[in-house]
């Protein structure tokens, strides 16, 4: 008897659906690196995007907090890491258990107009990025570039795409499609992942478009009141914009 082969990769529902917060899942494994399901809605850090925090909820209603989620060695593998101190509740958890599993919402939505901002910035910043970090407290983009960037104009520029509520939306293309039309790739630090056959691109309706695997938010005024907080001269040609999100609407 031949066994099956053994697959580590987990269906990744936030890829089609970056709105679900919860999908009920099977236990795969359980190690010290961490848990892994079937299928999931937790995002794995990646393309300067953080991993997802949350929890699992098994059968009995034990809860297993989940400080972070990231990729694991094996293409497609996703680990879910527990917080300390849930070595009890892990321990009783076996290969083939059925769980919840559920994102934290609101530190995830953070990700998510954080993410699509930055995409809004590179349409109002014709250079290429050399490093990308989007957390729950602020995104920062670096661009390769000397040319002085100034704070009030990108913040208005990203108050405009917002206030104009530009759908956004993912597809997939073919390598051959993205290999013909090398001006997709808008990144110098991350570049999309290959040999799937297919790449993911994120465009935002008539503003950008761009090969991407993260979350979005699905229009443009999901992202509500976004503010450059910082402009900094990180080196000779790279120029780093800092997001954060405004105390208090400024139509309040
Ligand atoms: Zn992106």
């Amino acid at each position: 008897m031949i066994a099956d082969p053994v697959s580590h990769s987990t269906e990744e529902l936030f890829r089609e659906d970056a709105h679900l917060t919860e999908c009920a899942a099977r236990v795969v494994a359980v190690d010290e690196r961490g848990v892994r399901l079937d299928r999931t809605v937790f995002y794995p850090q990646g393309g300067g995007q953080a991993g997802d925090a949350g929890e699992l909820v098994c059968a009995d209603g034990t809860r297993i907090a989940i400080a972070d989620t990231r990729k694991g060695e094996a293409p497609g593998e996703i680990l879910h890491v527990p917080a300390p101190g849930q070595a009890e509740a892990l321990a009783g958890l076996r290969p083939g258990d059925a769980v919840g599993a559920r994102i934290d919402w609101e530190r995830r939505h953070r990700h998510m107009r954080f993410h699509t901002a930055t995409h809004l910035l590179c349409a109002l910043v014709p250079h290429p990025v050399n490093g990308c970090s989007i957390t729950a407290g602020y995104a920062r983009l670096d661009f390769h570039m000397n040319e002085p960037l100034e704070k009030e104009a990108l913040t208005a520029g990203i108050a405009r795409f917002v206030g104009a509520a530009h759908p956004v939306r993912h597809r997939w293309i073919s390598e051959a499609e993205l290999d013909a039309n090398p001006g997709l790739v808008r990144s110098m630090s991350v570049q999309p992942p290959r040999g799937l056959g297919r790449v993911r691109v994120l465009e935002i309706d008539g503003v950008d478009l761009q090969p991407c695997g993260g979350t979005h938010v699905a229009n443009t005024r999901e992202i509500g009141a976004v503010v450059v907080t910082k402009i900094e001269k990180k080196a000779a040609l790279t120029r780093r914009v800092v997001l954060g999100f405004a105390e208090r609407s400024p139509l309040r």
